[in-house]
């Protein structure tokens, strides 16, 4: 193909995208990670970070990356297994595995890099997996990038993935995919339900709580723990992203295992390690995160606050649960039309739309902080009600 054949194709591609209202273009911001940001010159609230519980500005892991910077400098240097694995790395690990309650972690350079290595160094040719149909792209990626036959049930749908695992009892290697906290719906999977069927086909079961740990349950250890079934998980696949305010992924499991992940994982082999300071900076988040229990009560209250708020004006949030609150408003300019009307009030909330959430599922995702304030959701919620009438939404 000539090259300008190419740039026009591109273009062209580019323009469909922008007529059906699917073109993205963030906001640039110009402050640190806070409840408030400037975004594009001006000052509005942030109803978008999965900086849960506000500890990515937290001047304790400032402290701990500058501590770490003095002591590691900042590039790793390599892979983990050529010479990228420092003890800070090893202590993190550690650490995590204690919180969790498992016999080991692997450390992985984000949580996509997560959900990539262990399903492609777990599944391949002759093996099934079996993945709730709303899970994260990292997860339909990796199922992707593996050789397993890959079969997608419709979100929670217990029957159905029953018939599922009856079909594919034979497979060499059976694996269920779901997620604790759905990232775009802020619903729970049904683990319950789940971990009976596993144990009755001898399935493995791999939970991505990526938006649970650190969050859910007495503890924080996250949706499992919540749900009261941490034992019958074989893998958690965590994010150090999110309520941890740092960058990383982590998967606990038993020691075996993570051996196994460590020497089969492309993902964990072939890049780069995480700088150790960012090791320092995610223990600092994992104490604040034991220590400071305060800071999930807070999230869960606004989070019921806002739920209740919005449905009783008509809203429809789907089966949100938790901290993460859809607001499913359908077409993908009426999401769009909303967040823009939002921000000229102040309020930071996106509009997700396809290939993101299915096509007629585009909704404006809210996400919560444990420093929003009371008066943070009412004036979210006052908001919204007043562009849900502009709207015509109801
Ligand atoms: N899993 C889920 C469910 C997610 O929502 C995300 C990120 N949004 C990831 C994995 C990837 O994590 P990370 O951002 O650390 O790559």
């Amino acid at each position: 193909m000539p090259p300008e054949a190419f740039s026009s194709q591109i273009h062209r591609e580019l323009l469909d995208l922008a007529a059906d209202g699917l073109l993205r273009s963030p906001g640039t911001i110009n402050s640190p990670p806070a409840k408030t940001a400037v975004v594009d010159g001006r000052e509005v609230r942030v109803f978008c970070s999965n900086n849960y519980l506000d500890l990515a500005g937290d001047p304790r892991l400032l402290a701990a990356v500058r501590d770490g910077l003095d002591r590691w400098g900042w590039g790793s240097g390599a892979s983990r297994l050529v010479c990228g694995t420092t003890s800070a790395h090893e202590l993190l690990s550690r650490q995590l595995a204690e919180f969790k309650g498992c016999e080991a972690v692997v450390l992985f350079s984000t949580g996509y890099m997560a959900n990539l290595g262990v399903l492609t160094a777990l599944a391949s040719a002759g093996d099934v997996l079996l993945i709730d149909k709303l899970c994260h792209a990292s997860i339909i990626d990796a199922a992707g990038a593996s050789r397993a036959t890959a079969r997608f049930f419709p979100h929670n749908d217990i029957p159905r993935l029953a018939r599922l695992l009856e079909r594919h009892a034979q497979a060499r290697r059976l694996c269920i995919v779901t997620e604790g906290l759905f990232s775009m719906d802020g619903d729970f999977g049904f683990l319950p339900e789940i971990v009976s069927l596993k144990k009755k086909f001898g399935a493995l079961l791999i939970v991505d709580d990526a938006h649970g740990s650190g969050l859910l349950g007495k503890h924080g250890r996250g949706t499992p723990e919540l749900l009261e079934v941490e034992s019958e998980v074989d893998i958690t696949i965590g994010t150090l992203s999110k309520a941890f305010g740092s960058l990383g992924g982590f998967v606990c499991c038993s020691r075996d295992l993570a051996e196994y992940l460590t020497n089969r994982s492309r993902s964990y082999i072939y890049t780069t390690a995480a700088p150790a300071a960012m090791c320092l900076a995610a223990s600092a988040a994992l104490r604040i995160v034991r220590d400071e229990p305060q800071r999930r009560v807070n999230l869960a209250a606004v989070s019921a606050r806002l739920r209740d708020g919005l449905r009783r004006i008509g809203f429809d949030l789907g089966s949100a649960q938790a901290h993460i609150v859809p607001v499913i408003l359908g077409r993908a300019e009426l999401a769009v039309q909303a967040s823009q009307r939002l921000f000229e009030r102040g309020f930071m909330v996106p509009a997700i739309r396809q290939p993101t959430v299915a096509s007629g599922k585009a909704r404006l995702r809210i996400s919560l902080m444990s420093s929003h304030s009371d008066q943070d959701i009412d004036e979210l919620i006052e908001a919204l009600a007043q562009i849900g009438r502009d709207l015509a939404l109801f």
